[in-house]
């Protein structure tokens, strides 16, 4: 069930999930970097404040896009509308409250950033924050420049909404992964398991080209 269908409630006003897939989208096809991204295969999701972070990613499999590894261990598979989804990136409040369009387009950049460049529902092992350490956020930074100098303003404005928009959240988490025989846990989500809910989005205005980035990124 989503809000839209529910009797007596008005319709979201701005659809922040199409906007995102938008962008990401257009980061695939502008940045030679991110061509293995494949916007429709990431879910987007609201989530909880998890201390200073903005966003996280989340791999939905194991290595080749397989669902049990060879300890046994599964991950749940998650689908939307019918279509596999590989990753779930979660948007924290203070993308929503404390961000402004550009700062916006640095976060959701390094969460792509930590996708493996097999899209395969796995994360690149090479870009974890404790084994990068600062060349992480030095390799981005250009990348996000780039971007954003290249980009029509229009696609980057998108991310620049003030006031409520609607994103999808889960109504049901899954895990992170399962044992078969030990853990009780749904194994497949589907739409079923998330429902449209509306967040309040503050945006700061845009910030300078010599500011881009112009905050910090923390996953
Ligand atoms: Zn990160």
């Amino acid at each position: 069930m989503c809000l839209d269908s529910v009797p007596g409630l008005s319709k979201p006003r701005y659809n922040f999930n199409r906007a995102v897939r938008a962008i990401v989208a257009d980061v695939a096809k502008r940045l030679p970097e991110f061509a293995h991204i494949r916007a429709s295969q990431i879910l987007v999701v609201a989530g909880e404040a998890r201390r200073a972070s903005r966003a996280t990613v989340k791999p939905l499999c194991f290595g080749g896009g397989k669902l049990e590894d060879s300890s046994g261990r599964c991950k749940p598979r998650v689908e939307v509308k019918g279509r596999r989804m590989l990753y779930c990136i979660t948007l924290r409040p203070l993308f929503f409250r404390c961000s402004t369009p550009q700062a916006r387009v640095a976060t959701l950049l390094h969460e792509l950033f930590h996708i493996s460049r097999d899209f395969d529902g796995t994360l690149d092992p090479g870009r974890r924050h404790h084994l990068a350490g600062e060349t992480f956020e030095a390799s981005l930074i250009p990348l996000v420049q780039r971007y954003l100098s290249s980009s029509p303003a229009s696609t980057v404005e998108a991310l620049g909404h003030h006031g409520e928009v609607s994103i999808w959240h889960w109504l049901e988490k899954p895990v992170a992964s399962y044992l078969p025989r030990q853990d009780k846990v749904r194994t497949s989500y589907t739409e079923a398991q998330l429902f449209l809910g509306q967040v309040q989005m503050l945006t700061s205005p845009a910030s300078p080209p010599s500011e881009w980035p112009d905050e910090p990124s923390v996953h």
